[in-house]
């Protein structure tokens, strides 16, 4: 059995779902479970409906209206009409939200988010379902809020791995032996049953915690690009595909910035040993990355970009050392903040840091840490980050740049950077 999944670039239109059943059509190797993102930018607009909702802006209607719109063209134009019973099945499902919206916000925030947002999933899963029915494919919709089970930290839910293993070998499994099964990335639900999302871009999580539960033989993700390419193309204009990545590489990679997987979609899949397969949804023949537990003896050097960086530079304000006293009480204050360490040095009496330059948490931590330390730090940064590096990768990136700082491990090489003026 394998798990496919579909993010939200492939299903963007008529032509995207289309495709997506000509792949399934293609496959003849047996049971198959699909996961499936909201279309297109969908997530983008439903977030700003939540944001509108939550401050009682008068677009919140005007953007619903627009989402409303974008399903109901696409089912008309894939189904020719709106005879089919998923144009009346989605139109329930946006009722529950404009039901929603009638009454002011009077819940945690997050929470909100997450019976809004989720919709996306929903009905994109609706009308992917209602497509393979229609081009024969025997399909069966899912929804994967009674499997994915999580706790009730709503943004950011946290899978219960007993209950959600338990459901699906007692549940899907059967249902599986008679069906191709569609069903949502991103969403879970609470032992309430209610709605909780699992992070921005979770898709790929969810279909590693199927892929994972169910023994599946292999996940693969269907992307816009050929596979994990050694640098994002939106920054370098010569990239190639890497073929085979080692679990260890792909999860390195993916914890430093790389945006083509998300980060905990590895481990589940690396805990059973099922390969994952990254393949170009654009050329289903074409054989993408293949991830799995071997080794790349001649591994490819791979460049991570991260722009909007802050260095943060922290220093006892007695010359004091930087020890593990100190230190301590500077991680506690970086945790209380929610802010991710993206590097880090220190020397005798200072501790430097990079980290994504958000204002208004920054603000806050720098005055927090500033009553025990001196603070200095400097903005509009870039951290490149070069896994199997050597001088003449270093050298391609630094060109007309100023190094601020350099962390460099055995295979691993961070520089803090920016332009020459
Ligand atoms: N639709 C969600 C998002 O855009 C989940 C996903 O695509 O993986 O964040
Ligand atoms: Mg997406």
């Amino acid at each position: 059995m394998d798990i496919f999944k579909f993010g939200g670039a492939s299903v963007k239109d008529v032509e995207g779902v289309k495709n997506l059943a000509n792949i399934v059509s293609e496959y003849k190797k047996g049971e198959l479970l699909i996961v499936v993102s909201a279309m297109g930018k969908m997530t983008n607009k439903l977030e700003e409906l939540t944001q509108a909702y939550l401050l009682q802006s008068d677009t919140a209607h005007s953007i619903f209206d627009e989402v409303k719109h974008f399903h109901f063209n696409l089912i008309e134009e894939l189904f020719k009409g709106t005879n089919n019973p998923v144009y009346d099945d989605v139109a329930n499902t946006f009722v529950e939200i404009d039901w929603l919206l009638e009454d002011e916000p009077d819940n945690d925030p997050d929470y909100i988010y997450d019976q809004i947002v989720s919709i996306g999933e929903v009905v994109s899963t609706k009308i992917v379902a209602a497509w393979l029915n229609e081009t024969n494919i025997k399909t069966l919709w899912v929804d994967a809020r009674n499997y994915i089970q999580t706790d009730n930290t709503y943004r950011e839910g946290k899978v219960d791995w007993d209950k959600t293993n338990q459901l699906i070998q007692r549940d899907l499994i059967s249902l599986l032996h008679q069906n191709i099964i569609v069903t949502q990335g991103f969403i879970g639900g609470t032992s309430e049953n209610y709605t909780t999302t699992l992070g921005r871009e979770g898709s790929d999580y969810s279909a590693a915690i199927f892929a994972s539960c169910l023994n599946a033989n292999a996940l693969t993700i269907w992307k816009d690009v050929p596979g994990v390419l050694n640098a994002d193309p939106k920054w370098f204009d010569e990239t190639e595909k890497i073929p085979q990545l080692s679990y260890h590489d792909a999860i390195e990679l993916t914890y430093y910035g790389a945006t083509v997987i998300h980060p905990k979609t590895i481990k589940p899949l690396q805990n059973k040993g099922i390969p994952l397969f990254v393949r170009s949804f654009l050329q289903p023949e074409a054989s993408g990355t293949a991830i799995t537990k071997e080794s790349n003896p001649l591994p490819v050097p791979s460049f991570i970009f991260k722009i909007n960086q802050a260095l943060i530079s922290i220093f006892p304000k007695d010359y004091s050392f930087i020890i593990e006293e100190n230190l301590s009480n500077i991680f506690e204050l970086f945790h209380q903040h929610k802010i991710k360490i993206n590097t880090m040095l220190n020397s005798a009496i200072s501790f430097s840091v990079s980290v994504d330059d958000n204002e208004e948490k920054i603000t806050k931590l720098i005055a927090a840490l500033s009553t025990q330390f001196t603070v200095k730090y400097n903005k509009g940064l870039e951290l490149v980050t070069i896994r199997y590096y050597n001088q003449q990768t270093i050298d391609r990136v630094a060109v007309n740049k100023d190094i601020l700082l350099e962390v460099k491990s055995r295979h691993t090489c961070q520089m803090v950077m920016k332009n020459k003026v």
